[in-house]
This record gives C-alpha cells, structure tokens and sequence, in this order.
C-alpha cells in the first residue's frame, strides 16, 4: 500500500534517539527545552511548550486561555475530531463556524454573519490550517478580537506554512499556535506536539497544566518554602509532557523540514501539472500564502464518484484517504445537539474530497500510478 502520508526516518534520527537512551533523562530533561527553542526559533515564536500530542497541547491552550464550562468556543467543521473534543473536555460548550467548500478552511464571511445573530458571543475561536494551508487569520483574527474572543490556530498541519509572510507559530495573530508531530504530519515525535505562543504568562500556565498544575518555581508557589523538597499544587493538571526521547527524534527531524517542505511542495507541484488537464481539481490556493503540504486533497464531482475512485484507488493499492468526516455529522456531537445541515459548506466540501498520497517518500513511479488509477475510476 502507498501510504497517503508517513514518516521519514533517517540514520540521524536513530542516532539522536539511541543517544537520549543513553543519557541520564528519558523523560523531560535537557532535549525537551532544546527542541522547544529549535522550533520556536524556526517559526520566530517567543514561546514554546511540547507536549505529549497535538490533542494535549490544544488542551492546555484552551485551559491555559481560562476555557471552561459555560464557555462557548467556536471551531471549523472540517477538521480532526480533536480540536472539538479538547473544548468539551475543559467543560466548554462548542459550535461550528461554515467553511469555504473550495478551500476546506474556516469562512470569514460564515463567521461575521454568525457573530452577528449569536445569542452570545465565543470566548474563543479555533481555525485550522487544513492540508498546511493557512485560514484567512488577518480577517479571522479581527472578528474574534472585536467581540473580545480569543483565537487557537490548529496548526497541526502547518509547521512550516506561511501566512502573508509570517510563519505559522509566530502567532501574529492568535494567543496559540498548536503543531503535531503524529507521524502523518509535517516532522514526527512518535506522538507529539507543541503550543507556540507571544505570551510568556501563557506559557508558563500550559507548561504547569501539563505536569499535574504542580510547581518547584518559588515565584509560582504561593506557601512557604520549606526546603528543597518543596514543590505545591497550585492548579488540576494531567502528565500531558513530552519525553527526551520523543524530542530528539523531533530535533532531529526539524534539521530536515527544509527539505521535507520542499519535497512535499514539488511532489504537490507535479501532481498539479499532470491533473491539469483532467476534471479533477486540487484545492483552491490562496496567492498569499505558503502551504506545508501535509496533503494533497482534490475535490471531485460528486460523492458517487468519490466513491468510485476510493475505491478503486484502495484496490489498487494506494492508501487515499478522506479529511475529513465533517465534524458535526458524528453521533456524539449529534447528540450534543449540533445540526450537521447547519453547515453546507462543509457538507458540500466534504462530499468530493479526498486525500491523494503525498509524503517525502513518494516516487515518481508511485505518483504516476495514483493519477492513473484515479483517471481510470473516473473514465
Ligand atoms: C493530527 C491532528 C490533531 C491531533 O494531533 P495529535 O498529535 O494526534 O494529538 C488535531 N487537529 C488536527 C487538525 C490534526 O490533523
């Protein structure tokens, strides 16, 4: 099977691993930091906080921002379970804002107009940057702040993606950034992720959350130091921390997310050329900025036909995919009262998508033979 993504794993990279195995700390000790500053630095983010995944750090942030119950946060129907799910977790109430059907991202237009008939205002709002293309944050951004709402990018496929010249994670315009590191995305960890933030009190909240909300820091405690034994409980946290071992696989791999985005970019490129000239069209790119290519997502006419070629396709050995099942449309947020007909866009994005093969180990052979089984299902 041609995977639709996977890992890439070098002689480096096991180095780097086996080194940690080695050493005196498998759990947090110096890599983490080190990986967290690498990151930081690359994407020009003040602030970065791992954690043991992308769903853990989205947690973390949303608590971090004081999310909880009685809290309305707002996501895009087309995205990863999780980035809803964290926000019911904390005890919010959550609902969807419409996304475009040609890009699959969140509607600045579907979320002026859902502002301005709520019966009440989000607390905060979470685009996602979905296949590694960059939400429209400027626009996204202003209508949040102007009802005082706060704003999560879902970055998970973005590490790498630039947004009007601004790299993702800087969060030129959000309080958070959350990238992954599953080994489908950008750069691997095993599991992983990471909240990128301008704020140092932010960080400081999240770094807390995810080791039980117990501190050592004498600034952070609030009774007496007794001794060097001391440490409090000053919040409710979960083990939500990265190991060594998983951040030095990440360090390691982020020497290589040049070329991994480059890879991604020509094979993204040569897909465009040969679809060219067939009735199948990619996602509409946006001139003003830069994808990651996590994937290569082509819309087709109908459900029937992307059927057909899924099928196909799967038969024949190439691992397509579909991101995603739109949010609403699952039992348990059915349940939570949600109407999936309250968002075509996403019904309407949803019904021809799916995800071709695009990872950095993909040949010219294999690419060649997924646009020719995806052309013969289609004939
Ligand atoms: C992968 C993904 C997540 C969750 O990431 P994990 O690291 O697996 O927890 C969240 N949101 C989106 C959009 C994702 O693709």
């Amino acid at each position: 099977m041609i995977p639709y993504g996977c890992q890439d794993i070098d002689a480096a990279d096991i180095e780097a691993v086996a080194a940690v195995l080695r050493s005196d700390f498998l759990t947090q000790g110096p890599v983490v930091p080190q990986f967290e500053a690498a990151l930081a630095s690359r994407v020009g983010a003040p602030h970065a906080v791992a954690a043991s995944s992308a769903s853990a750090a989205l947690y973390l942030a949303y608590r971090a921002l004081g999310i909880g119950p009685g809290d309305l946060v707002w996501t895009a129907p087309i995205t990863f379970v999780a980035t809803a799910n964290m926000a019911r977790l904390c005890g919010a109430e959550v609902d969807f804002v419409d996304v475009l059907p040609e890009t699959g991202l969140m509607d600045p237009v579907a979320l002026k107009r859902k502002l301005e008939t709520a019966a009440r205002p989000p607390k905060l709002v979470v685009p996602v940057h979905l296949a590694g293309q960059p939400c429209d944050m400027d626009e996204i951004s202003a209508l949040a702040r102007s009802v005082g709402a706060n704003v999560v990018e879902d970055a998970s496929h973005a590490v790498g993606a630039i947004y009007r010249d601004t790299p993702i994670g800087a969060c030129a315009q959000s309080d958070i950034a959350v990238f992954s590191f599953h080994p489908v995305k950008m750069i691997t960890t095993g599991e992983g992720g990471m909240a990128m933030t301008a704020d140092a009190t932010l960080a400081e909240r999240m770094a807390l959350l995810s080791s039980h909300g117990v501190t050592r820091d004498p600034a952070q405690k609030e009774g007496a130091f007794e001794g060097g034994w001391t440490y409090e409980q000053v919040d409710i946290g979960h083990n939500m921390r990265l190991t060594d071992l998983a951040a030095a696989l990440g360090l390691s791999q982020l020497e290589r997310l040049t070329e991994f985005l480059e890879k991604r970019s020509s094979l993204a490129k040569r897909y465009d050329e040969m679809l060219e000239n067939t009735p199948v069209r990619p996602l509409k790119r946006c001139p003003d900025r830069v994808s990651s290519w996590h994937l290569y997502v082509v819309r087709l006419a109908d459900a029937a036909q992307r059927r057909t070629a899924f099928d196909a396709m799967r038969g024949a050995g190439i691992g397509v995919n579909v991101h995603y099942i739109p949010v609403p449309r699952q039992p348990f947020w059915r349940a939570q009262g949600t109407r999936p007909e309250d968002f075509p866009g996403a019904d309407a994005y949803y019904s021809g998508a799916l995800s071709l093969p695009l990872q950095t180990r993909l040949t010219e052979a294999e690419q060649d033979k997924v646009v020719r089984v995806l052309q013969e299902s289609l004939a």
